[in-house]
């Protein structure tokens, strides 16, 4: 089984069907932010990374907000 979002296999089911908490929040950005009209496959590692970046941002203002 391969991780949706970076393709690598999974090694550990714990955020099955993602290889890690890392793609499960990609995920749950891309539907936040409504990247899926845009094709995983056209995606590349860049993209991603900016995704990511843009995702750690976020939860880290939200954070800030808790405290
Ligand atoms: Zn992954």
């Amino acid at each position: 089984m391969k991780c949706p979002i970076c393709r690598q296999e999974l090694t550990d089911m714990k955020y099955k069907p993602f290889c890690s908490k890392r793609c499960a929040d990609i995920d749950l950005g891309n539907w936040f932010n409504g990247a899926y009209a845009i094709p995983v496959e056209e995606m590349d590692e860049e993209d991603i990374r900016e995704l990511n970046e843009a995702l750690e941002n976020q939860l880290y203002e939200t954070k800030k907000e808790e405290q």
